[in-house]
Parts: C-alpha cells; structure tokens; sequence
C-alpha cells in the first residue's frame, strides 16, 4: 500500500508534538500556521524519509510523487509555479531535526532561481539589484552547502568584486556588479564542483533535499550529536517553504527575538533586527544589527504586531521562545519559532517567574531546570574585588568564569589543549568548523556577533563561558593577534580572562571566588536576605520543589567530618559511604606496614591495637558529624600493596643501600613483602572482604572501632547511626563468616559498655556474581549499596583506571558509546544488574534497604535510572549533593 507511510505534511497538517516525525522546525512552523499566526506557506519531508535514505542510500520510491503533489498544492495556492520564467515561486530549503543541531546544513534560501526566472523575479519586484543579489546568494549557499564548494571562494570573490568598485558593504555593488558576479559564482561552480550550477528549479530542490539528509552525517553534527548524547538515528526533516524577502529595500529586514532575555530571564524586548537584509545575514552575524527596540521607530505597524505575536506564543508554549522573522515590503511573516535556549540562571528565574506567572505548576518547573545548569551555577566566578586590567566588553553570550592562553584557531586550540593548556578560542565569529575548537576551549571570544550568533548560540548549548560581538577587539586570525583598545596586541599564548556572564573581557589571569549558589548552599547566604538576589531566591524555591517531590533520598560519599558538614549542609541525609582506607594512610601508615610485615600473632595485634584508637576517633567525630543521620562505614577495600612502597622505588633504595654497605634490613623485609603482595591484576586480587578473610583481626578491630565510637556517642547522649558495609562480596559465605565475627565483637562492645547499638550489617553488590545471587545475599545483608564503579568494571571487563586514557576515545569517535559507562550508568548492561539484584533482595527480605554509592550517584541520568528502579538512595560526593537532590525530584514527577 503506496499510502501506508505518509513522507510529506504541509504546514497546516502538522503540530508541535510531532517533533520526532517534523523535527523542531517543522513542528513548530505547523503549530504557528495552526495559531493563525503568519507564517509563509510550505511543506515539511519527514524524518522517516531521512531515515530511509540513510538507510539505503536513495528516497524512498512514494517520496517524488508525495512532493510533486505537495509543491503543486503550494504552486496553486502561491498561484505562480517553482522557477516560472516570468514570475518565480521562489523556496527556502531548511534542514530540522528533533533537536537542533549546529553542524548540520542549515538553509539554501531562494530556490528557484535561474538564468531565465532572475530576469522575471526582476520585473515582478521591480528590482534588478534585488533579483540579481538573490541569484548570487542562492549560488552561494547552493554551492557550498549542496555542491560542497569552499565558501571561503565565494567570499574572496564578493571581497574583490568590492575592492574594484571601491565600496566596502554589499549593499553598494549594483545590479551589474552582482550580475558580474553570477558569472563569477558559476564559474566558480563549475571548477571547483566539476558541474554546472543546475538551472532547472525542481532539480535545485531535490539535490538540496538530498544535501540535507546527507549533512545528517555530517564530521560536524556526529561530533555535535555525541556531545549532546543526542541519538545517532533520528534523521533529521527538511522544511519547504515559499520565500519572503527582508532585502526589497528599507521596509524590509529581518531578525531575531527572545520573549525574555534568555541570560537574565526578564521580560522586555530583546533581539537584533537588521534592515533590508536576509536570515543568513543577521545569524552569521556579518553585518552589525541594530537592538530589536529600533523596529518600533523603523516600522511601528511590524513592531507591534510582532510584540503581539510574542505574548502569544509565551502563553501559548508557556515558556521563553525565540523566533526568527522577516518583513518584507512592511509585511511581517514568521519563519521560525522554538522555545529558546537560555542560560542555566535564566532557567531558574524563568522557571519561578512562570509559577508566578501562573503559567505553569512545581512539577513542571522542575522540568525547565536540569541537574547539569544546576551543576554550572555552582561553578566559581571572577573576584570582584581583584584588581583586573579590562581590554573591552561585548556580548554576555553564556556565563562562567574562563581563563586561558588565547588561541585564533580550533587546530590550536585542541593541539594545545590536548596537551594540557586551558586555553580561551579567540575568533572574529564561528562558524561549524570551529566545533572541535570550541569544545576544547576553556572559553570563546568573538569580536563579531550577537546573542543569537553561532558562537553564541553553540556555547550556551554545551554550557561553555562565550563573550561575543566583542567589537573593540581587532582580531587577526592569520597573524595569530589581537589588539585591543589603546593598541595593545595580545600573541597568541598570552593569557586573558573572560566572563561570560556580564561580557568582560581581561588581560592576564583574574582571580576566581565561589559561586553565590554555592554560597547559599554552604548556608553563607540566605535566601530571603537582601542580597540574595534573583538567582539564589530562583534556587531555593526550585530545591524545595524538588525536595517536596523526591522519594529517593541522597546521602553524601564522605570520609571525614569536614566533607560530612559540607554535605550536610548541601542537604545530605547521611552517609552512604565512608571508605576507611584514608584512615590507613599519612602517619598510620607505619603501623599498617608493621601489620603487613607482621611474622607473628603478637606482632599483628601489637600494630592492630595500635590502630584501634585512631580509627575510633575518626569514628567518633564522623558520627557527631553526622549525628541523627546513617553514616555507612565500609571496611576495608583497597588492595594492601597500596599501602606499601612502590616496588621500583624500593629496589632501588635496597640496591643503593647494598651497594653502599649500609644497614638496609627494614627494607629488604618491605620489599619481600612488596613482592609477596604483588599482583598482575590487583583490581581482582586480594581486597575488600579478601582482606578480612585473611588477614586476621583486622575487620574486626574496624568493627571495634565503629562500635566503640557509636557506644560514646551513645553515652554523650548523642544520635549515632551506624551501618557496616562489606565490600566486594561475591557469594552469600564470605559475607555469613565476616557477619558473624562483626556479631560477635558488637555483642562484646555492647555488654562492656553498656548500650544497645542497633548496628546494621550490609554489603555492596559490585560483583556480577553478587548481583545474580542477590536473593541469597539478602539473607546475611540488611542492606545493599551498589558500587557502580567496581560493577561497571567487572560487567564490561574494563579497567576503571585505565580505560579513559587507553581506547576510550576510540570507542566514542566509534559512536560505540556517546558517554563513558563510568560516568553515567549503562541501563542495558550493568543496569539490568542492579534492576535483578534489587529485585531478588527485596524477594528474600522486603525491607531490606538499598542504596548506590558509585559515582553515578551523582549523575543526573543516573539518578532518575535509580528512581526508577526503587533504590531507597543515591550516595555521592558532597559538591553533587544539589545535582542529586534536583535530578532525584525531575526523576519523582
Ligand atoms: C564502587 O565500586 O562503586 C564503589 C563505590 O567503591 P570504590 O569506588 O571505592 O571501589
Ligand atoms: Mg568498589
């Protein structure tokens, strides 16, 4: 059935829900064509049709009719067909995925143009210059995008045809000179794509439909795509629409709206229009636009209508949307609409603003706000009070404090980066090339541009400090320089200083200080107080949403009480892992290698004793810390030879000792001892409950120690809560014999002191053979806490330590994943453990409580991975306690 799959909506079909099948693009210009809203009509090919070309390298057979039917449909109602000879339907061709995607190719404007329609559109617009410009345009961005020529070409060639007629702006070559140049761009065509530019306007169409589905694989938007963990699959559509024209003269233009200011989130007026101009120009940021406001002056009619518009389309997305638009002859028209990206404070105070607004509810505000803004909020930012050197202000494109070695090219920038430099991309304006750059780059500067320019745009989508449209700085990319106002030249490798969030730009390193988020955390500020301002009011209001809605309950990864009070006051509700080899380093370490070394009974309790005090009062300040709250204590883990010396560095002390003739006798026994304990994996050698089982005494003086500390803290009427964990258990036995010791040592404590403890007893699942016997597990086991990290090696087989620095990279330019799995929890494969595990636990003991403490417990898509499995809590390091208590809410709505 021919009509099974339907390849082709036109814009009164479709609607802003249908994003995966029209792309954002085409689903909201369907949706604005749905609000009445004035919007050019077209058409949009959908994302099906992508995929099927993708898939085997031709549309798919229905899609020439379905689009023949559709441009007909369009061609009667325009009532003039594509490329007509004396009165041209003229289209834009414009890429859209899902989610939108630098990188990809964007637009071909003016389709339909030809050596015959450029004389009708001519007479029709009564503009030869017009028609002419619009020509050279569509061979320009045809020829680049669609044919794949260098566009650097066609600029030089713009550039001279200036220089001979002694202008400097485009908008002073006349008609003859852009009809000149034609010939030069098709020329240039010709050579460089070794084809003529086609003339025949339904040609045109097909090879930039085809341009566009094939940029879905573009280097540049892979890149892009595995940055933003966006699927590889999805295909993107294409939008057909019938042209209007912002460059018929001064009643025409075009421009770029925000219905809020997407870096503050206040309402007013904010975008760039430029006059007698088309799209490219104001996005590209070549020519300089004036402040949206200057529209109300230029053309009050247009202006109010658009304001109009605006309100209309916040209440009705009921959230910032930007917008692209075009006036042509005083007529506006609407070309695009989404809701907008904005800045992680931005995203705060709109969220707020829109409760209040009453626009939306909590639930929903928890959903305009993500882990990772939150996360970027808490980033550190320049001192105010440092004594700076400031060269020039532009455009606060994308907050964060950034400072680095400036840099004028992306092959520098990641050359230098890679080998460790923080460095700060220095361009006049981006463009998609300038990708990898960008992503390497503490920071970009550009000196052209606005707010809606590629850097711009491109840096606040991967949360990256821009300051743009600097204009007072003279970038010279080729000579590698910049000078600044007063004619200083900064050389590449000089360090400057940039803040995106109020635009300076500064020579030499300025000093950070802590965010005010972070401030409010730590509780040095408070919302409420005067000089909270916005940003710490819009977070407090968004963590009592999110903490309201949570079930999951976040715990802190702390080892002494300094982290246990920061993360308590981050909000922690415990401990979820306090790893005690810490505890076994600095001056103890002597006492652990006499332990190690230990040839007799006496010896090793002798050292064991010795430790026994120093663990209990680490104990014992930990739990007044946490006081009221679980503290979950591990025993034991790490391999023992981490706590002797390197082996390398100890032959050669031994050797030199020897050689020497000096007493070396200590040595020789460590180094024995080195040897003994070594091991060609360690990582799956003698550690975690391995040690307890043989090395005798030492779990339970660990035990002692907990017990002891919770019976004082007990006694001084304080709240102790402690739990045991085992780590590293892989069958039911190990953890019945280690249980049983610590039962009895409790019971020992107990009767000495009088008290009753209440410690529960738990393991960590960080074996895939724990995992899969679960069910026995949870008879010894009060509890479960996942360690991820140890689990997602022992799943994968990959070494946690080394994987980043060996095949890693190669596994993600592979596209094998987009993210590493220590990072983020692998759902499928290691997921589906914890999933079983969590499962046959809770089977054999209903209350039994479970926990993760690796560290996706403080990864955002981890965390609603976790919420959705049942875990009780997630445990992570106390600066990722917000992120954790934010994302566990977004999990729970
Ligand atoms: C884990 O393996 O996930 C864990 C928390 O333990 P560690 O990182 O100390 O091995
Ligand atoms: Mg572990």
């Amino acid at each position: 059935d021919p009509h099974a799959v339907k390849f082709v909506y036109d814009f009164t079909e479709g609607n802003k829900d249908l994003k995966d099948l029209l792309g954002g693009k085409g689903a909201n210009l369907a949706e604005m064509t749905k609000l009445g809203l004035p919007v050019p009509p077209g058409f949009t090919i959908t994302t099906e049709a992508c995929k099927v070309y993708l898939e085997s390298g031709a549309e798919p057979v229905a899609l020439r009719d379905e689009v023949s039917a559709h441009l007909d449909a369009l061609e009667s109602r325009m009532g003039k067909k594509l490329g007509q000879a004396d009165n041209p339907l003229l289209v834009s061709v414009r890429s859209g995925a899902k989610f939108s995607m630098p990188g990809m190719m964007d637009t071909v404007l003016n389709i339909g143009l030809s050596d015959k329609s450029v004389l009708g559109l001519a007479q029709q617009a009564g503009d030869d210059r017009f028609a002419w410009d619009s020509y050279r345009r569509l061979i320009q961005m045809f020829g680049r995008t669609v044919l794949g020529v260098d566009g650097d070409l066609f600029e030089e060639a713009l550039e001279a045809a200036k220089r001979a007629k002694k202008v400097t702006v485009d908008t002073d070559l006349e008609a003859a000179d852009l009809k000149k140049l034609v010939t030069t761009f098709k020329k240039l065509v010709k050579k460089e794509a070794g084809r003529d530019f086609p003339q025949d306007p339904r040609e045109q169409m097909d090879l930039a439909v085809k341009a566009v589905f094939e940029s879905w694989n573009g280097d540049r938007a892979k890149l892009y795509r595995r940055q933003e963990r966006i699927p590889g699959d999805l295909g993107t559509a294409v939008n057909i629409c019938s042209m209007v024209f912002g460059n018929l003269g001064p009643d025409s233009g075009t421009g770029v709206a925000f219905t809020r200011d997407p870096a503050s989130g206040h309402q007013g007026v904010y975008g760039d229009y430029l006059q007698n101009a088309q799209g490219e120009d104001v996005v590209a940021g070549i020519r300089n636009t004036v402040a949206l406001a200057e529209l109300e002056s230029i053309d009050k009619k247009s202006y109010d209508q658009l304001m109009q518009i605006m309100e209309t389309l916040e209440n009705h997305y009921k959230d910032l949307c930007d917008i692209e638009f075009t006036i042509e002859r005083g007529q506006l028209w609407m070309l695009q609409t989404r809701v907008g990206k904005r800045t992680a404070g931005a995203a705060f105070r709109i969220a707020t603003q829109l409760v209040d607004q009453g626009l939306i509810d909590e639930t929903e505000a928890l959903q305009r706000v993500t882990g990772a803004q939150l996360a970027q909020l808490m980033f550190p930012r320049f001192d105010e009070h440092a004594k700076v050197d400031q060269v020039g202000r532009g455009i606060a494109a994308s907050p964060g404090a950034a400072v680095g070695k400036a840099v004028f090219d992306s092959y520098t920038a990641v050359k230098w980066s890679r080998s460790g430099e923080k460095v700060i991309l220095v361009r006049r304006e981006t463009n998609p090339d300038d990708l990898d750059g960008m992503i390497a780059a503490e920071g970009i500067l550009t000196s052209r541009g606005g707010k809606t320019s590629h850097a711009a745009v491109v840096a606040r989508g991967m949360g990256k400090t821009c300051v743009c449209g600097a204009e007072e700085l003279e970038v010279d990319t080729k000579r590698r320089r910049m000078t600044v106002p007063g004619g200083h030249v900064v050389e590449e490798g000089d360090l400057i200083s940039i803040d995106g969030s109020s635009g300076k730009v500064y020579l030499g390193e300025v000093p950070v200080v802590p965010s005010p988020v972070v401030e409010y955390f730590e509780g040095r500020m408070h919302a409420g107080a005067h000089d909270a301002g916005e940003l710490v009011e819009a977070v407090h209001r968004i963590m009592a949403f999110a903490d309201r809605k949570r079930r999951l309950r976040v715990r802190a990864n702390a080892d002494n009480a300094e982290d246990a009070l920061r993360a308590r006051r981050f909000g922690a509700q415990g401990i979820g892992l306090c790893r005690t080899e810490h505890m076994f380093l600095g001056d103890r370490r002597e006492l652990v290698e006499r332990l190690i070394l230990a040839d007799t009974e006496a010896e090793r309790e002798e050292s064991l004793k010795a430790l026994l005090p120093l663990q209990k009062q680490d104990f014992v300040e930990l739990f007044s810390a946490m006081d009221g709250l679980p503290v979950t204590v591990r025993l034991l883990d790490p391999p023992l030879h981490e706590f002797l010396p390197d082996i390398t560095e100890l032959s050669v002390r031994v050797a030199l000792a020897e050689s020497r003739q000096e007493p070396h006798e200590n040595e020789l026994r460590l180094l024995q001892a080195v040897h003994r304990l070594h091991e060609q994996n360690p990582m799956l050698g003698l550690r975690g409950v391995r040690l307890g089982l043989v090395i005798p005494g030492l779990f339970t003086m660990q035990v002692r120690a907990i017990a002891e500390a919770a019976a004082e803290r007990k006694n001084a009427k304080g709240d102790p809560r402690a739990e045991i964990m085992i780590p590293l258990v892989g069958t039911v036995q190990e953890l019945e014999i280690v249980r049983e010791e610590a039962d009895q040592v409790i019971a020992e404590v107990e009767a000495a002191t009088g008290t009753e403890l209440k410690l529960a007893i738990g393991t960590m699942i960080e074996l895939p053979r724990a995992a899969l016997t679960a069910g026995q597990i949870a008879e010894a086991a009060e509890f479960f806490s996942f360690g991820t990290n140890d689990l997602t090696q022992t799943v994968w087989g990959f070494s946690r330590d080394d994987v980043e620095a060996s095949f890693f990279t190669a596994y993600l330019e592979k596209g094998i994943f987009g993210v590493s799995p220590f990072e983020t929890i692998d759902r499928d494969g290691v997921g589906s453990l914890v999933k079983l595990a969590a499962e046959a636990g809770r089977r054999t003991r209903p209350d039994l409580k479970l926990g993760v403490c690796g560290e996706h417990g403080g990864d955002p898509e981890s965390v609603h991975f976790f919420h959705e499995v049942g875990l009780d809590y997630v445990s992570c390091s106390p600066f990722r306690i917000p992120v954790a208590r934010l994302e566990a809410g977004r999990a729970a709505t």
